[in-house]
């Protein structure tokens, strides 16, 4: 075949996955190129808050948190009824304590163990984020990295199909630059294009539930890298699960993190009254939030959350600047000032904080966090959405996809949002926080790695 450039290894996708992928394919002594759709690289990563799981890291034994990635990969496996698959559970929960030391050690990224919260599905805590929470700073680091270690870093690039040499293998693709296209050869390519998030049809087709809800989450996520899967006869797996968010602040669109409720806060709907089980977790209680009128709720906590928030996340101070946050030392007056019936959320404030006192919860939930409540206290106004799409290339723990009889297709891998994650086999429930950036950071660097090793 005529090739315009040629490389070992091709990344496609410039988000968390493709950018781990890339430094680790170049670790391993490969020639690599990096190609991004948009004129900025990024993708879902860095709109994320950068959390990142690792078992066992040095940074959660040195908080005297005991754990281990069989304890991890129980977790996962609980959260999702068993149904995730376990090969992939076991092959990331392995690897994210070492993906977390090696981001700090290696590719100078700034994160740090966060003790002070179990977070959604984790027995212990075993999340590691940047400072003000954003993945931004994820991104920029691995991107100055990617760069400083040789890779050839090209946004404005999308990729358009793959090649294929005689043998059916992978041998290239073609990306179009200005309207012109080009033809890539590879010895290995890497698809880091994330899931389908940002396509309607594919949301109609797969996860009719959330298809009609706002997405919140990167536009070039159009599932391209499943789609030639599909046609190269990838097999697929847990097309219906996602991450979906049930508090996202309006009308600002801002994260309105959960740790609020972890503190001790709660949800209740335009009519001031409670109707989720909280600890069912932002994902979880996604259906719930769009069930309710105008699919609108309003988190509810107090000064002692409010104080924990602000220093820590760059989002909820954003709610708060741009008048998100509305706080008031009386629940029945800020309730009315927030267009709620004000006696009612007075007394919704004082069966939750019964049941956090020790009384039956209607709704099951047992950890209140450090409710009950005091005042003063805040509303936050939170609509739910679509974060990512959980399903996509059904792959084998080295990241490469499977045909229907079980073999891999030669010289392909997929990571992140573009192969299945780990989030059980439907719906939004069997998500523990932070498998996302877990499949696409630890995927992509066994992916990488992998790719480097075997050219
Ligand atoms: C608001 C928000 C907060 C989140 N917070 C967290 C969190 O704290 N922890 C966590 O684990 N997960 C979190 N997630 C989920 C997490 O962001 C994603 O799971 C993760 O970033 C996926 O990484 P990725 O590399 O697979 O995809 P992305 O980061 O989305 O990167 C994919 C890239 O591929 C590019 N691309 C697509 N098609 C092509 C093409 N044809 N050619 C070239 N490039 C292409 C896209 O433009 C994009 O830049 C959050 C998501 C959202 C929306």
């Amino acid at each position: 075949m005529a090739w315009d450039a040629q490389t070992d290894v091709l990344v496609v996708g410039g988000g968390g996955g493709g950018l781990v992928a890339a430094l680790a394919a170049r670790e391993s002594g490969a020639e690599v190129a990096l190609v991004e759709k948009h004129d900025r690289l990024g993708g879902n990563t860095a709109l994320s808050s950068g959390s990142v799981p690792g078992a066992g890291s040095r940074f959660q034994q040195a908080a005297g948190v005991e754990d281990s990635a069989d304890r991890m990969a129980l977790d996962i496996m609980r959260q999702t009824d068993g149904t995730a698959p376990e090969h992939l559970v076991r092959a990331l929960a392995r690897e994210s304590g070492p993906l977390v030391e090696w981001m700090v050690d290696h590719l100078n990224v700034p994160l740090s163990f966060v003790p002070d919260l179990k977070k959604v599905g984790h027995s212990v805590p075993r999340t590691h984020g940047p400072m003000g929470r954003q993945g931004a700073t994820v991104v920029a680091a691995l991107e100055q990295q990617a760069r400083d270690n040789g890779i050839l870093v090209s946004p404005g690039n999308p990729v358009r199909r793959l090649l294929q040499n005689s043998a059916g293998g992978i041998a290239g693709a073609v990306i179009e630059n200005g309207g012109t296209e080009h033809r890539i050869g590879a010895r290995k390519v890497i698809l880091a294009t994330n899931g389908f998030g940002a396509n309607k049809k594919m949301l109609r087709d797969y996860i009719p539930e959330i298809a009609e809800a706002p997405y919140f989450g990167h536009q070039g996520n159009m599932g391209e890298g499943i789609i030639w899967g599909l046609e190269l006869g990838a097999r697929l797996r847990d097309m219906g699960a996602y991450q979906g968010h049930a508090s996202v602040s309006h009308p600002q669109g801002a994260l309105m993190t959960w740790s609020a409720i972890e503190r001790g806060g709660f949800l209740v709907n335009l009519e001031a009254e409670r109707f989720v089980d909280e600890s069912l977790g932002y994902s979880g209680c996604t259906s719930a939030v769009r069930a309710q009128t105008e699919h609108m709720a309003f988190v509810v906590f107090d000064d002692r959350v409010h104080h924990y928030l602000e220093p820590k996340a760059q989002d909820y101070r954003d709610i708060v600047a741009y008048g998100g946050a509305r706080r008031g030392a009386e629940i029945e007056a800020l309730g009315a000032a927030c267009g709620l019936d004000g006696r009612s959320l007075g007394e919704t404030l004082a069966r939750y904080n019964s049941a956090a006192g020790g009384a039956a919860d209607p709704f099951g939930r047992k950890d209140f966090g450090g409710a009950p409540l005091r005042p003063p206290f805040t509303l936050v106004k939170v609509t739910a959405g679509l974060f990512h799409t959980q399903g996509g290339l059904d792959v084998n723990a080295n990241a490469q996809p499977l045909r229907d009889d079980g073999t891999a297709i030669e010289n392909l891998y997929a990571v992140g949002g573009t192969a299945v994650g780990v989030s059980g086999a439907d719906g939004n429930k069997g998500y523990c926080s932070a498998n996302g950036l877990l499949a696409a950071l630890g995927l992509g660097r066994i992916a990488g790695r992998h790719a480097g090793r075997t050219l």
